[in-house]
C-alpha cells in the first residue's frame, strides 16, 4: 500500500501499513524487514534529531559497548558483515553510530524516518483495525501494526535527591549526554553511580577533571575488558568466519561470540580452579563470566569467583580503606549485570580521585555549592548522574498505549510486566514489542536478541497477511503461562536474590518488584518461538477477516516447564 502524504502540522493521520517507534538497532532492521521484504509501507519515528537509540543518548566520556564488535552487529546480511571493519575489541560509541549511519545508507532508511518525533500516545481503534499514533506535536499517524523498537534502557533516572535545583554547577545524566561533549578541566567533578555506565565514565572523567569524587552506594566487582586494536589477523578472520560466528552467537545462551565452559566449579582442585579464574581475568570482560558453567546458579560456585575478583581489587588499590569500601560487595558476581572497565580500580590510585562510601555516610541533600553527605560537604562544579534508567517498561509505560476497550497498558502492567514471549499483550492486537519485558533482552548481546525479534515479527506479520489474518493478540491463557516461566527460569538462577537490582526494577521508586527479562537463555528462547510459530501461532488468538477469532491459545504448552536451560545471563 502506497503512504498518503505526511503533512507536520496536519491533525488528519499519514496513514502506512506499519509504524515503528525507534531509531536504534532495532527499528533500522524492523524497517528494512517490513519494507524491503514485505513490501509494505513504513514509517518509523524516532524521539532523537538522528538514528542511533540507546547510542545517540549515551554519548557520556567512555562509552563503550560491553559485547565484542564483531558480535555486537547485524548478522543477517553477510555482505554487511563482511565490509564493515571495527576497530577494537569493544566498540565506542562514536564507532557504533558510524556503523549504524553505514546501515541506514546502504538500506536506504533514513527516507522512512521521521526525526524529533516523540509519540506521546497510541490507541488502537477496533473498527478500523488500526493503531492511531500521536506525536508530541500533535502529528498523527495510523498503520495496522505498531512495532515499539524503543529499547530496554533508554528512560534516564535521575534519583529525587532534595536540593537538586538549588544546585549552582552543571548536572548531567549519563543516558542525556549533551552531543556537544563536556569539558571537566580544572572542574571538581562528583560522580554519583557506580554501575556499568560509572564504572566506564570514572577513569575517562579523572583524567581531564581536577578532583573526581565517586559517590558509591552498592559497592560493584569489574572484569578489565582488556580492550585494545584488533589486529589485522583478527579483522581478516572475522571477514571470513561470518557463518561460523553467527553460528556461535546463536548456539549461546546470552548470544556472545564464545562459548560457556562446561566445567563446574567444585570439579577443579582449588589451585586449578585458581589457575582458570587467572586466565580468565587475563582473557577479560565478559568472557570471565564463561569461566564455569554453574557461576549464575550455584551460590557456593558462585562465592569462589566473588572471592578471587574481591581479591582483584585489593591487590589493585594501593589506599586499604578505599579497597575495603570497593570490595565490600554484598551480592553475587554477575546476579547483577557485570560490568568491565579499563582502568577503574587503578583509578583510585589517581591523587586527584576520592571514593565517597555511601553506606557509611549517605546522601542527604545536594547543595548550591556540591553534596551534603550525613558527616560530610563535598564542593563541586559538575555532578554527574550515572544512576541508571527505569528499564524495559519505562520508556514503553511513559506512551499512553491503549488496546482493546481503552485498555491502558499503564493499568494492565500496575504489578509488573505481563507478555506473551516478551512480544506481545494480550487485549493489545496488532502491537509488538521488540525485545520486550519476558524476553531475553537484556541477559543477552541486544543485537542478537533483536535480530530473532524483528525476523520472528516480520515473519508473522507475512503469516497473517498470507492467510488473510487481520489481528493477532496474545491470549491471555499463553501470556499466564509464559509469566510462570519467565519466574521459573528467574528463580533457577542467582539472579533474582539481588534486592536492589535493575532487573527487578528495584532502583526505581514505586516500580512494582518483578523479574523482567527472560533468563532461561536465547537458544532455548529461540527454539520457543520457533516452535510456537510452526504450530500456527499459537497462543496467539488470530482473527479472519470477516470472521471469528481462531484461538490457538493455551494448547500444548507445557514445554515451557522443562528445566530451564539457565547458563550466564549478559549484555
Ligand atoms: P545501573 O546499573 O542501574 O547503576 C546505577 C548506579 O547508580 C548504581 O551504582 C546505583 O546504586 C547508583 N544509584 C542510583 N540511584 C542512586 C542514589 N539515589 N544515590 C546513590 N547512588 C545511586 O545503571 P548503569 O550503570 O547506567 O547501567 C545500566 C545498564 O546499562 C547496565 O546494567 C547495562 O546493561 C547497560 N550498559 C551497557 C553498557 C555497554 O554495554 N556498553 C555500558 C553501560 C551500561 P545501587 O546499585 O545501590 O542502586
Amino acid at each position: 500500500m502506497k503512504p498518503e502524504a505526511s503533512n507536520p502540522n496536519s491533525s488528519a493521520a499519514s496513514r502506512f501499513d506499519a509504524i515503528i517507534i525507534g531509531a536504534g538497532f532495532s527499528g533500522l532492521y524492523q524497517l528494512h524487514c517490513l519494507r524491503d521484504r514485505l513490501g509494505l509501507s513504513v514509517k518509523l519515528v524516532e524521539a532523537g534529531d538522528d538514528l542511533g537509540g540507546t547510542w545517540y543518548w549515551n554519548r557520556y566520556p567512555g562509552a563503550r559497548c560491553d559485547s565484542e564488535s564483531h558480535s555486537y552487529c547485524y548478522f543477517f546480511s553477510k555482505a554487511l558483515y563482511e565490509e564493515w571493519e571495527w576497530s577494537e575489541r569493544y566498540p565506542g560509541a562514536p564507532e557504533i553510530l558510524r556503523y549504524l549511519d553505514h546501515v541506514a545508507i546502504k538500506f536506504d532508511l533514513r527516507r522512512d524516518i521521521q526525526f524529533g518525533t516523540r509519540v506521546r500516545s497510541a490507541h488502537y481503534d477496533v473498527a478500523d483495525n488500526h493503531w492511531i499514533v500521536e506525536a508530541e506535536s500533535g502529528q498523527r499517524f495510523r498503520a495496522t501494526y505498531l512495532i515499539t523498537a524503543v529499547g530496554c534502557i533508554s528512560s534516564a533516572n535521575v534519583p529525587e535527591i532534595p536540593g537538586l535545583d538549588s544546585f549552582k554547577g552543571k548536572w548531567y545524566h549519563t543516558g542525556q549526554w549533551p552531543h556537544e561533549g563536556v569539558d571537566f578541566a580544572g572542574k571538581r567533578v562528583g560522580q554519583i553511580g557506580t554501575g556499568s555506565t560509572g564504572i566506564q565514565a570514572a577513569p575517562v572523567i579523572a583524567q581531564s577533571a581536577k578532583h573526581l569524587t565517586v559517590f558509591q552506594r552498592t559497592a560493584n566487582y569489574s572484569v578489565p575488558a582488556r580492550n585494545a586494536p584488533l589486529s589485522a589477523e583478527f579483522k581478516q578472520y572475522i571477514r571470513e568466519h561470518h557463518d561460523e560466528i553467527q553460528e556461535v552467537v546463536e548456539s549461546t545462551p546470552n548470544g556472545h561470540p564464545f562459548r560457556i565452559s562446561e566445567t563446574r566449579v567444585f570439579d577443579l582442585h582449588p589451585a586449578e580452579r585458581q589457575k582458570a579464574y587467572e586466565a580468565a581475568w587475563e582473557k577479560g570482560g565478559l568472557q570471565f563470566r564463561a569461566a564455569f558453567q554453574d557461576l549464575l546458579t550455584d551460590k557456593a560456585a558462585n562465592d569462589t569467583a566473588a572471592a578471587f575478583l574481591k581479591s582483584k581489587i585489593r591487590e589493585i588499590v594501593n589506599d586499604p580503606e578505599t579497597a575495603k569500601s570497593l570490595a565490600d560487595i554484598d551480592h553475587p558476581y554477575a546476579a547483577k549485570r557485570p560490568p568491565i572497565d579499563t582502568n577503574y580500580f587503578e583509578t583510585f590510585n589517581r591523587s586527584n580521585v576520592t571514593l565517597v562510601n555511601l553506606r557509611k555516610d549517605p546522601i542527604e541533600r545536594i547543595t548550591p555549592n556540591g553534596i551534603k553527605t550525613r558527616d560530610n560537604e563535598y564542593e563541586l562544579d559538575v555532578i554527574v548522574f550515572a544512576t541508571g534508567f527505569d528499564a524495559l517498561t519505562g520508556t514503553l509505560l511513559k506512551i499512553d498505549i491503549r488496546g482493546r476497550d481503552g485498555l491502558c497498558l499503564r493499568d494492565v502492567w500496575k504489578a509488573g510486566p505481563r507478555t506473551y514471549l516478551g512480544l506481545q499483550v494480550p487485549g493489545f492486537p496488532n502491537l509488538f514489542t521488540v525485545t520486550g519485558p519476558g524476553s531475553p533482552s537484556v541477559l543477552c548481546n541486544m543485537p542478537v536478541s533483536i535480530e530473532q525479534h524483528v525476523e520472528w515479527i516480520t515473519e508473522c506479520i507475512a503469516y497473517m497477511r498470507d492467510n488473510g489474518i487481520e489481528r493477532c493478540e496474545a491470549a491471555p491463557e499463553a501470556t499466564e503461562k509464559w509469566v510462570e516461566h519467565v519466574n521459573e527460569a528467574a528463580n533457577a538462577t542467582l539472579l533474582p536474590r539481588v534486592r536492589h537490582s535493575w532487573y527487578l526494577g528495584a532502583n526505581i521508586p514505586g516500580k512494582p518488584r518483578v523479574f523482567m527479562p527472560y533468563a532461561g537463555g536465547m537458544t532455548r528462547y529461540r527454539a520457543i518461538c520457533n516452535d510456537v510459530a510452526a504450530k500456527g501461532y499459537e497462543g496467539f488468538v488470530l482473527t479472519r477477516s470477516g470472521q471469528g477469532a481462531d484461538a490457538k491459545a493455551g494448547t500444548a504448552l507445557n514445554d515451557f516447564e522443562a528445566a530451564a536451560d539457565i547458563s550466564t545471563p549478559g549484555v
